[in-house]
């Protein structure tokens, strides 16, 4: 039976999704706000976890420029290095180069793009949802909502940790820097942590996570890296010597890490909708991806009678919490060792004396490759 789905937000995990259900013979419409390419906080590492799953659909992130990243370095506040090889490794593509790739292909294989529509409303009546954008109204039998960490529509569905603020900011930059295509580096300052990578083009990712408190305390970005970041010798290096693409930086806000639910009022949510993983562990873009498989396998082995929808959403939640549930809690824990000077410095120390250790704190950060 085919099914009339529209996905509320197109970022990777609605793109993928998008394109995995029209494969399988739905109607699918993605809804997103903006109009492609554009650019998005991220540090744009993807972990190599989702490669099988990507050539499955037809999806080559190197045919669009993608740079192998293998080896890792991680660095502590008062700057003393570790190196390591990535057990599984990943790749750096831009989000600006690989949303709008993948809103492209999903195009020509038959997804309807909807760029400029923010939804506004979401309505379950009777075994079918109306959807309202600030554009357009429609139907569908099923929603999946891929809107990101935190929307509008978050408050119309009353989800709880819209009451709470959240206390992370994030910044990233494009820049050329001299460090080896291959390496992705995390570099700690008190109050966060710091990620460089390579993405298509040989330029390099410069993305970091901050306390809002540290940032309000030094009173703007400038400062901050000025003051704060630079108190790393190697973040001082690349403040001082690296090239800079964007005249600014992008900026966001409200990050939170808090628990949500992949199930909500029919809506089946996935990436960040459904949970968000610290960036530490470098792996909610493949989360995100992972999710929309197990959604839209979720959807396609529905008969579509509304008697068994909430088998049908049953199941997703299910898969969902066996696939992720261990990961976002391991994601929590690890991040206490970063961002403060006491256990990054032991972090460090951990990664060049006892490498089983850092080998299993390593593993604990990705999941494993899936089809
Ligand atoms: C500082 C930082 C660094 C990170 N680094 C990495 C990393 O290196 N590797 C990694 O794997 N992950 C990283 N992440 C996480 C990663 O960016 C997210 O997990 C990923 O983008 C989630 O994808 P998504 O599709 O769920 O959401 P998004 O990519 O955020 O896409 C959501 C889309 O929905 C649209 N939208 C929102 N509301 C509406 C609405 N009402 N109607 C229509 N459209 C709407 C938005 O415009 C957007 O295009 C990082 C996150 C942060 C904050």
């Amino acid at each position: 039976m085919i099914k009339r789905v529209v996905i509320v937000g197109g970022g990777l995990s609605g793109l993928v999704a998008g394109i995995h259900l029209v494969l399988r013979g739905c109607r699918v419409t993605v809804l997103e706000k903006k109009a492609y390419p554009f650019h998005r906080v991220c540090g744009e590492y993807v972990s190599n976890e989702v490669l099988p799953y990507l050539g499955s659909l037809g999806v080559d992130p190197f045919a669009w420029g993608a740079q192998r990243i293998s080896d890792f370095e991680l660095t502590s506040v008062n700057g003393k290095s570790a190196h390591m090889p990535l057990d599984l490794g990943g790749f750096g593509i831009s989000r600006y180069t690989f949303d709008h790739a993948l809103a492209h292909y999903a195009a020509t294989l038959g997804v309807e793009i909807r760029e400029n529509s923010e939804v506004e409303r979401l309505a379950f009546r009777s075994g079918r949802f109306e959807i309202r954008t600030d554009r357009h109204e429609l139907e569908a039998q099923v929603v999946v909502v891929a809107h990101g960490k935190r929307s509008k529509l978050d408050y119309q569905l009353t989800r709880a940790f819209v009451t709470r603020r959240s206390p992370y900011v994030g910044v990233k930059y494009h820049v050329r820097y001299p460090q080896p295509l291959e390496r992705i580096s995390l570099h700690n300052f008190r109050d966060g942590y710091c990620g460089i990578s390579a993405v298509e083009g040989g330029i390099q990712n410069l993305c970091y996570l901050v306390h809002r408190d540290a940032l309000r305390k030094q009173g703007d970005i400038p400062r901050l890296e000025q003051h704060v970041l630079a108190r790393n010798p190697f973040l001082s290096d690349i403040f001082q010597n690296a090239e800079f693409v964007f005249s600014r930086p992008e900026v966001i806000n409200e990050i939170t890490f808090e628990r949500k639910e992949p199930v909500l009022n029919h809506l089946l949510m996935i990436g960040d909708a459904a949970g968000m993983i610290t960036p530490l562990c470098g792996n909610g873009m493949a989360m995100g991806i992972h999710a929309a498989k197990l959604a839209c396998e979720s959807i396609l082995q529905w008969n579509g009678e509304e008697a068994t929808r909430v088998a049908m959403e049953a199941h997703y939640r299910h898969q969902w919490n066996r696939a992720f549930a261990l990961r976002l809690w391991s994601g929590r824990q690890i991040q206490r060792l970063f961002g403060a000077e006491t256990p990054s410095n032991l972090a460090v120390a951990l990664a060049r004396n006892v490498s089983p250790v850092a080998r299993f704190l390593m593993s604990k950060t990705h999941g494993q490759p899936f089809v």
